[in-house]
């Protein structure tokens, strides 16, 4: 699948529930509503969906959410998928989680050839884990993370970057990730979707919390890619990896390789564009997967150029108003 700039398109991310069991401030509303139950694809129509990305050349699938862990039944999906890392007509099958539910299911992934998970993770202090998620159990969490890496499954940390929230704990949470052999990316906070509080006072820019930790540490770029939009660097004090995602400061579009599928068969081009594509109504028409298969292709042939997230400081409003929860991020 190649779209009208040249990119391949080899990633796909499900987003297999909106429902989370957190409710991160930054996310979701604290009384969120979420989609009916017979809305969704089941588990056997997500799996039709996703091979079918397969079979066009999708090399690497992320289960997502919402809090992919908490869809019922979900290691059945993970264990059908698994089936294409088998044949090696996938590279990777991979989640990003919020940790909550891994202690249980942790060595069930890494048997179904899941080798490296992204964990949400926003501050070390329990309390303030607690302010951020609302709902989360930090120690279930931390119980999680051991659970992943004595199951040999890599596991890299992902922190929003949050003013006046995390950015003194930072320094602290990179010495603590790679202490523990974890990476460690950085995101810059994203205006999607209405939640209670004010976005402009929490978007913290990157190129700020780079240049602080600079004065402490020895950053050096690397070309070192996992396939997404972060920007690398070494740190030679911890011997670790850091990444920058930088929607807002940094456009990384040219590099694009994904789109983003939810859990209702709504196919994303662009995470920060409202364009859609419907993928339930062709695969529902028939058995054969012809006419998705046609319906995947038009939508590629409309992948947007690049996104163009702007924090509006006059309304307020997010630049696109679904929540992180319905893509995944
Ligand atoms: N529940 C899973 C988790 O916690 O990783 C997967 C879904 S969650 C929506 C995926 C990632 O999006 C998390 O790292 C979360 O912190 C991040 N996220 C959510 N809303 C965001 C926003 N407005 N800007 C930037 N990142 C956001």
């Amino acid at each position: 699948m190649i779209d009208p700039f040249g990119r391949a398109i080899t990633y796909l991310r499900i987003s297999v529930t909106d429902r989370c069991d957190f409710r991160c401030v930054y996310c979701m509303a604290e009384n969120m509503t979420f989609l009916p139950k017979r809305d969704l694809l089941t588990l056997e129509e997500l799996d039709r969906l996703a091979t079918t990305f397969v079979e066009k050349g999708v090399r690497k699938l992320r289960l997502t959410g919402g809090e992919p862990l908490v869809r019922r039944n979900i290691m059945h999906l993970i264990r059908s998928l698994s089936r294409h890392l088998g044949t090696g007509a996938l590279d990777e099958l991979t989640i990003t989680t919020n940790g909550s539910q891994l202690e249980r299911f942790a060595a069930e992934l890494a048997d179904c050839g899941v080798k490296r998970i992204n964990v949400s993770l926003d501050t070390l202090n329990p309390d303030k884990f607690k302010e951020i998620t609302r709902w989360g159990n930090f120690a279930k969490v931390m119980a999680g993370i051991d659970a992943a890496q004595a199951a040999g499954i890599r596991v890299k940390l992902n922190a929003v970057a949050l003013k006046g929230f995390n950015d003194d704990e930072i320094p602290s949470m990179l010495e603590w990730a790679h202490g523990r052999g974890m990476d460690m990316t950085l995101i810059e906070t994203m205006p999607l979707g209405e939640i209670d509080g004010d976005r402009t006072d929490q978007y913290l820019p990157l190129s700020a919390v780079r240049a602080g930790l600079s004065e402490r540490f020895t950053l050096t770029d690397i070309p070192y890619k996992t396939g997404g939009p972060a920007r690398y660097v070494e740190v030679e004090e911890t011997g670790g990896r850091l990444g920058f995602i930088t929607p807002l400061t940094h456009n990384f579009c040219e590099s694009c390789n994904r789109v983003r599928l939810t859990c209702t068969g709504t196919l994303y081009m662009c995470l920060g564009q409202e364009d859609a594509a419907d993928l339930r109504t062709p695969l529902r028409a028939s058995e054969g997967n012809e006419l998705l298969s046609n319906a995947i292709d038009e939508a590629i042939g409309r992948k947007p150029e690049g996104h163009d997230f702007i924090i509006d400081r006059e309304t307020r409003k997010p630049a696109v108003s679904r929540h992180m929860s319905v893509t995944g991020g």
